[in-house]
């Protein structure tokens, strides 16, 4: 389908138009909101071949295609939406979630159970952290934490002296760092789960992919099984709606779909169509908003009240050279995402972040509107006072989602906020 006359189609070129078929919808050029919550059958033979293949009772015939059904099982705005986002990340398939956290957590529940060692990246998206350490272990599910930064010999190392080795069932990562942009090596934490792997029991990797996804960063062809999104950020882009995803094998996937029919914490369509509308720009929102985090980063170093920029584009080959090797080979761009530390402390970072005028004070990322934010006292207050310290989030800290605005303007608006210090 994504071949035409032996010519492939680029996933920008394909986001308007793949999976949906006019015919069906009275020739709509766009696909309606299926706003329905059932389907009706042609007959009574076709409702039970339906829900042969939903229930797994029998595989799909060649060319059959899976009936809908009832909307907490398949609709059409999220088929549609899920087979485009699956050509970014070159996945067989994807399922889409009413949040980023039913994304994640679906995927936790289903490939962990009682007794089983979770390895999980530090820091973590706040909601994330709190239902590996909260939640999990009620369910018996152990966690070990490695620091972003660190190298896959040390993560080894971690391992081996938590005597918990042979429980491990899960890698789950988080690159870049959220805000800090430290990074892990995708691929050799899919080489570790691969070593650790018997025939019996595989060793899986997650990765969130939000933060460089799915346009800079590509887990699963670095040997990664999930590629998992909060779409409430780069892939919804608009600040107007919350949803998740995870990409990954049918074999995967097909697991992943089973739990949320049962969980039922799908999106509905209405959050489907939405998406399906952000994706037609996707790449040139992402690509514009990181051309201006170029602008904005290079502005920030050179700034006398700017102690430090927290930004991909800066690592230095020689002083950062592990990291910068993980960049160069893991990500298609800076990406869009960046800290800085004001000189001073608190106070001052918070006299610059009052002082904006263009640049939102807000949580969340990846939007059109460029957003700042304070991690120390806002999405990372949740963090151990010593263990923020160690991950040099400090309350001299500002995290900056570059949006699509002028860069000129943002810079304007960074230069006179940082004038009031
Ligand atoms: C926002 C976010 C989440 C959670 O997503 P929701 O859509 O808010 O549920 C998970 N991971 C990262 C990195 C995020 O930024």
């Amino acid at each position: 389908m994504n071949n035409s006359q032996n010519h492939t189609f680029r996933p920008e070129s394909l986001m308007m138009s793949y999976g949906y078929k006019p015919e069906l919808s009275e020739g709509a050029i766009k696909c309606p909101i299926f706003q329905t919550s059932t389907f009706v059958f042609r007959s009574a033979e076709e409702g039970k071949a339906f829900f042969e293949v939903a229930y797994g009772l029998r595989d799909k015939n060649v060319g059959e295609e899976m009936g809908l059904i009832y909307s907490r099982i398949n609709n059409p705005d999220l088929e549609i939406l899920e087979n485009r986002l699956s050509l970014w990340d070159g996945a067989d398939d994807c399922a889409v979630f009413e949040s980023g956290m039913s994304a994640i957590t679906t995927v936790l529940l289903e490939f962990l159970k009682p007794g089983d060692l979770l390895l999980c990246s530090s820091p973590l998206y706040g909601g994330s952290d709190h239902f590996i350490k909260h939640f999990l272990p009620k369910l018996g599910i152990h966690y070990l934490e490695f620091q972003a930064g660190q190298s896959t010999a040390q993560i080894m190392e971690l391992l081996e002296k938590s005597g918990m080795k042979d429980k491990l069932a899960m890698i789950y990562i988080e690159t870049p760092a959220n805000p800090t942009n430290a990074l892990i090596d995708i691929e050799g934490c899919s080489q570790l789960a691969k070593q650790l792997s018997t025939p019996d029991k595989r060793v899986y990797v997650a990765v969130d992919n939000t933060y460089m996804g799915p346009l800079w960063q590509h887990p699963l062809q670095l040997g990664a099984d999930f590629s998992l999104y909060s779409a409430t950020k780069y892939i919804g882009g608009h600040s107007d709606v919350i949803a998740g995803a995870c990409c990954g094998s049918k074999e995967v996937i097909t697991r992943v779909k089973t739990l949320r029919t049962f969980l039922g914490n799908m999106a509905g369509p209405w959050t489907g169509w939405l998406l399906l509308r952000s994706l037609e720009t996707l790449k040139v929102r992402m690509e514009q908003q990181a051309a201006n985090a170029v602008h904005v980063a290079d502005f920030l170093k050179n700034h006398p009240k700017v102690e430090k920029v927290y930004y991909l584009g800066l690592l230095d080959a020689v002083a950062d050279a592990e990291q910068y090797r993980i960049y160069k080979k893991q990500y298609s761009s800076p990406g869009a995402m960046l800290a800085f530390d004001v000189v001073g402390g608190e106070k001052e970072a918070f006299k610059v972040l009052n002082a904006m005028k263009l640049i939102k004070l807000a949580v969340s990322l990846g939007s059109t509107e460029s957003l700042a934010e304070h991690p120390d006292t806002m999405t990372h207050a949740g963090v151990a006072c010593e263990h923020k310290k160690h991950l040099n989030i400090t309350g001299k800290m500002v995290r900056l989602s570059v949006g699509v605005e002028n860069y000129q303007d943002i810079i304007w608006d960074l230069e006179q906020a940082l004038a009031a210090v």
